[in-house]
């Protein structure tokens, strides 16, 4: 692939494209077209991935079985159902940079974040805080305050928020650093959103938690904007847990199962608070129906439920790919990629767009996410008006995810062709 020095003009785009060893891939998906049957310019892969060709035929294998077999096909199917999830656990720990035992695939995002947070969120008198983002996503929030409440305690004393500067959108390494250092010993859990949904901003979780444990807290990342863009290499950031969703950039179809996350160093610890159901439990004596529960190793031991085989065959379908391409490859090509809109936005009107995004590569994903003076919703109405999905976020943000599974560069210049004219 060329290098930077980038280029400003469609021909580049287009020989980018043609030298782009993962371009391929984008044939494997389905892009939503237009009323003049032309491909829409889709950049909302960190809302609602698109849907792998190779999806289909995934789940209707799955309901053919369920057709022929019945209850039999939870042993008899093609690929059993009992331990259907089993089949994805090794491409999802790989897309998330951990160890088999540490990954599984259940349960919803929120739901898993709970789930956590009664394993993980252990107030005692002198340490019941959390700290998580000001600006971090309204069901974290919501989460967060609810198990603050449960315990017993007050949100506007408990949960204590990371802010950015004034006139800055990121929040600063050493401002967490200071908070942590300052706060640590009454913090009873750190549970941050990472990458951050709105600024896109990747935090270096391995800092984050080193910090946090050298003074005593436990540490959490929601990475829901994370998973399948970022390298999160979850293992060894030392975690203790994390949570993300597959609809986002794993492309897993609307509300599919989401991806939990609890370091080893837990795998066998019966200590810990857990709610639990038969699915965490031993796969030896599930079905003798026991009183007792004896929790599976590692974190498959917080399943509840047998989980609905259809999504997992979705996401199965999805991980495959990502096997395939490799996360590496796929960070590499979304770091040309995206510097590629850094580079065109940059060229803009001076004054107009503000990239709100981290500046360098290392702390962000695909993700840009642009702050247009003195623009309302109005603008992006006549940006989607040309064909561009993206996502408006009040008052004046607009993402762009450029996807390096299914985007090219070509679209990420006629899209910035298309807000030059809009602005
Ligand atoms: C997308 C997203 C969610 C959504 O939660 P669900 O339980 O899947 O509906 C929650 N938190 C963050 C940070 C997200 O990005």
């Amino acid at each position: 692939m060329l290098a930077t020095p980038y280029a400003n003009n469609l021909a580049y785009a287009q020989q980018l494209d043609r030298e782009d060893p993962l371009g391929h891939f984008r044939q494997r998906f389905h892009l939503p077209v237009q009323p003049s049957g032309q491909p829409y310019l889709y950049f909302c892969g960190n809302s609602l991935g698109l849907q792998p060709k190779s999806t289909r035929q995934a789940v209707e294998q799955e309901l053919l079985d369920w057709q022929n077999l019945g209850v039999e096909g939870h042993v008899q199917a093609a690929n059993p159902w009992l331990p259907y999830h089993e089949l994805l656990t090794d491409k999802m720990a790989a897309v998330v940079g951990a160890k088999p035992i540490e990954v599984v695939v259940m349960n919803t995002l929120t739901v898993n974040l709970h789930l956590m947070m009664v394993s993980f969120y252990r107030p005692k008198a002198n340490r019941f805080k959390i700290l998580i983002e000001a600006d971090a996503f309204p069901s974290d929030r919501y989460a967060v305050s609810s198990q603050v409440q449960f315990h017993g305690y007050d949100p506007a004393t408990a949960i204590l928020e990371l802010r950015a500067r004034p006139g800055e959108a990121c929040i600063r390494q050493e401002d967490i650093d200071r908070v942590i250092e300052q706060h640590g010993e009454h913090i009873a859990l750190i549970m941050l959103g990472n990458t951050n949904y709105y600024t896109g901003q990747f935090f270096d979780m391995k800092t984050i938690t080193a910090r946090g444990h050298a003074k005593g807290c436990l540490v959490g990342f929601d990475c829901a904007h994370g998973a399948g863009n970022v390298p999160l290499e979850l293992h060894d950031s030392g975690a203790d847990f994390a949570v993300w969703c597959s609809y986002k950039y794993l492309n897993s179809g609307p509300g599919s199962l989401a991806g939990c996350f609890v370091h080893e160093r837990h795998a066998y610890d019966r200590s810990l608070p857990r709610f639990t159901g038969w699915w965490g439990h031993n796969k030896d004596t599930r079905f003798g129906m026991r009183d007792d529960f004896d929790p599976l190793p590692g974190v498959e031991a917080w399943q509840l439920s047998n989980p609905p085989i259809l999504s997992l065959a979705a996401i199965r379908a999805s991980l495959d790919i990502f096997a395939e391409a490799g996360m590496n490859q796929l960070r590499e090509k979304s770091l040309l990629l995206t510097g590629y809109l850094e580079y065109l936005v940059d060229a803009l009107p001076a004054g107009k767009v503000k990239i709100i995004t981290p500046r360098d590569s290392a702390q962000r994903g695909c993700q840009l996410s642009l702050q247009v003076t003195g623009a309302d919703k109005t603008l992006y109405q006549r940006i989607s008006a040309q064909g561009v999905i993206a996502d408006w976020r009040e008052p004046d943000v607009i993402r762009v995810a450029p996807v390096p599974l299914y985007n090219t560069f070509t679209e990420v210049f006629q899209f910035v062709e298309i807000l030059k004219n809009a602005l």
